[in-house]
């Protein structure tokens, strides 16, 4: 070819590409542990490719599926999207790519945002009505994408279930992702109420390939209404998506002139060290973007709790009186009160037969003695009192805020009643105030909510929800509440859960220093978007400690440990080894007594007043902000297990070290993560079951063992990097 044909051959070549170039906008955002690629096309945005840095990318080939159509009346109108690149912005924290439609005239910005220099990415898809009339539009996932794969790579995937009511047997999912592979993992505030979804996950999933650094990517929702993820395998694509339920469908949302469709917030990110180099990104990721500044700039969080449940509902002036000044004996934070000291459902004033002297008598009682106060309320639920400033169920203006109209026989259960539709706004602003005047009148530190908060489907036509399908109603009652099961479950959760978070945002600017518990019938709300709204989490609805320790062990893959809450019940502990193992096993994140600890022996006080020292003066530091590691198969009961928290910059960690109820197997080593093979750490065991001594970190990887002669007895191992103090 002459100098001259190929200068020609140039020009021909670059006019080819020039405008296509130019059609088309390119972005990308960058943290520490994830690298996102974007294209604006024509008439879609794209993720293109995903990268752990150092790594091959993971790379799409799917265009976001945006809705493609919207219903006026009767009228269905389709929609046909075009970029606008000048309402589009692109900056090194946040890509934000803008379509819109011409007729309906809709806006849709498609958000990515950086909240850390580490950690995953956020990303979100606001749908704007910017027409004169109303609309129903399909819900938009908030991310769908189609990784091209090697057809026989070999590919895993993980997920982890809500202690919901109690763990399963299974709890942390390794599943092999073979060709053919087809998953859905759903999550809502109602577990196994939710007669379609047994076992419900917390929503996140996470992704790994075979490769010797162990890495991959892993995604989460950062909402508590009713959401989905799907994984599926088929030859050399991976499709995944992430967002509201579509099922049961055909699901709508109501969009008004000037209203916005928000899909829920979710978050992808690249990993590398397997499951457990993925959650000690994500665990300092949740609690630095989602978690509340104030609540972790108190040094005290996590609290030791002592909870009135231990009683059951008998709580009352002098029990309550009574076990303050233990707790306060024993060094306890704050004193809980649960369930029982209210008038009835709905009807959140103290029962003057209980306390004559009402509530706040009892908060500043606690004051007094150096504690903060809780205080469980089921503020969500109606009953049947007519007196003053109780939720009756009956009352004209209330029965519209229910899902369905009650039968008149309904009675409610002694601490469940009738939910409330949140998305009323009369109903949100009835909840506001009474959750305000709850906080102020009886002096709160700590508010816990209980109960089924967001409203399962709803048979209303008046709300501001999409109205059920009248051909596919199902209302069936459990535990004395009315669910309904339509078309619109999801677009009620939808709205229930934006009430809910304008309520507790509200309610934390207001009350600075204001805790929040998330508890909704133990375990069943575990997700991000509760994360962001929240302190911590009650994990599971059963107390014992094998439950405890599996809840903890499912739940701590994705949540800071400090977030998640054990309540320690009354449990047969003949001798003092299994006392301790039963507290231990609910003091590997928030620690909360649920005992009539009246009844210990001065033996078990005294247990119980060391252990309470030791977690706040030297578990409690590591537990906020310390690696944790999964360093033996989930716990079975009968087997050894154990969890290791490493600081990197403390360099120091704690192993503890549980045996199950296993015979013949006296001594068990486990190989411990994070630290350095070449450097030499001290350990100290708590009980002296074994003498303190010193290992190179290469030993302790190999195994560090522990010898524990008694079934149901357990160690702390503390561990301290020599020469670093
Ligand atoms: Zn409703």
């Amino acid at each position: 070819m002459s100098w001259r044909y190929r200068v020609e051959f140039f020009i021909l070549l670059s006019f080819a590409v020039m405008p296509r170039c130019f059609g088309q906008t390119d972005a990308s955002l960058r943290t520490t542990d994830t690298e996102l690629h974007f294209t604006a096309d024509a008439s879609a945005p794209r993720l293109t490719t995903l990268s752990v840095p150092g790594e091959p990318p993971w790379t799409n080939r799917a265009s976001e599926a945006l809705i493609d159509g919207a219903d006026i009346g009767d009228d269905h109108a389709p929609l046909h999207w075009s970029f606008n690149r000048d309402a589009s912005q692109i900056t090194d924290q946040r890509v934000a790519f803008v379509y819109e439609s011409a007729s309906p005239h809709l806006r849709l910005t498609w958000e990515w945002r950086i909240r850390q220099d580490f950690g995953p990415i956020e990303h979100q898809v606001r749908i704007e009505n910017l027409d004169d009339k109303e609309f129903w539009i399909p819900l938009q996932d908030s991310l769908a994408f189609d990784w091209q794969i090697e057809p026989q790579s070999p590919l895993d995937q993980l997920f982890v279930e809500k202690g919901a009511d109690s763990p399963s047997n299974v709890g942390t999912h390794e599943a092999s992702l073979t060709d053919g592979y087809k998953w859905t993992g759903t999550s809502s505030t109602y577990g196994d109420t939710d007669k379609r979804d047994p076992r419900e996950i917390i929503p996140w999933t996470l992704v790994g390939r075979h490769d010797t650094a162990h890495t991959g990517w892993y995604a989460g929702i950062e909402f508590s209404g009713r959401t989905r993820v799907t994984v599926h395998r088929e030859k050399d694509s991976l499709k995944v998506a992430l967002g509201l339920n579509p099922d049961p469908g055909p699901a709508l949302t109501r969009l008004l002139p000037g209203e916005s469709f928000e899909s829920p917030i979710v978050f992808l990110g690249g990993f590398r060290g397997g499951p457990d180099g993925a959650g000690n990104v994500l665990r300092p990721w949740v609690r630095a973007v989602l978690g509340n500044p104030l609540t972790w700039q108190n040094p005290d969080y996590p609290y030791v709790v002592n909870n009135s449940w231990g009683g059951g509902m008998d709580v009352n002036d002098e029990i309550a009186r009574r076990m303050i000044r233990d707790a306060a004996e024993l060094g306890v934070n704050m004193f809980h009160v649960d369930a029982g000291w209210f008038r009835g459902v709905g009807d959140w004033y103290p029962n003057p037969q209980k306390f004559p002297e009402g509530l706040a008598v009892i908060a500043d009682y606690a004051h007094q003695h150096g504690l903060k106060f809780g205080l469980w309320v089921d503020w969500t639920q109606a009953g049947l009192s007519t007196e003053h400033g109780a939720l009756n169920a009956r009352d004209p203006r209330v029965r519209d805020w229910m899902v369905t109209d009650i039968p008149k026989d309904w009675q409610p259960e002694p601490f469940k009643g009738q939910t409330i539709d949140l998305g009323v706004p009369e109903a949100r602003q009835w909840a506001q105030h009474e959750t305000e005047r709850i906080v102020s009148d009886y002096h709160l530190d700590m508010l816990e909510h209980d109960g089924y908060l967001v409203a399962h489907g709803c048979n209303r036509t008046d709300h501001p929800h999409a109205a059920p399908d009248p051909l596919k109603i199902c209302v069936y009652k459990d535990w004395g509440s009315y669910f309904v099961d339509s078309t619109n479950s999801t677009d009620v959760s939808y709205h229930a859960v934006r009430a809910y978070y304008d309520i507790y945002s509200k309610l934390r600017k207001d009350h600075p220093g204001l805790l929040f518990e998330i508890c909704n019938d133990g375990g069943r709300m575990v997700d991000f978007g509760s994360a962001a709204h929240g302190d911590y989490f009650s994990i599971t609805d059963t107390y014992d400690p094998l439950s405890n320790r599996r809840a903890f062990y499912d739940t701590s893959h994705v949540l800071p440990a400090a977030m998640l809450e054990s309540y320690v019940e009354k449990w047969p502990v003949p001798r003092i080894e299994n006392f301790r193992y039963m507290l231990r096993s609910g003091m590997m994140g928030w620690f909360t007594i649920m005992l009539d600890t009246s009844s210990w022996s001065a033996e078990q006080h005294a247990a119980a007043k060391r252990e309470i020292d030791v977690y706040k003066k030297e578990l409690r530091p590591l537990i906020r902000d310390a690696s944790l590691y999964h360093v033996s198969p989930r716990p079975d009961g009968v087997h050894w297990d154990a969890m290791e928290y490493w600081d990197p910059h403390r360099k120091m960690g704690v192993v503890y070290a549980f045996r199950g109820t296993v015979e013949n197997e006296n001594t068990h080593a486990f190989a411990l993560q994070g630290l350095e093979p070449s450097k030499r750490y001290r350990l100290r065991f708590f009980d002296r079951t074994s003498p303190d001594r010193a290992a190179t970190g290469a030993e302790l990887g190999k195994g560090l063992k522990v010898t524990l002669p008694l079934a149901n007895s357990s160690e702390l191992i503390f561990l301290k990097e020599e020469g670093s103090d």
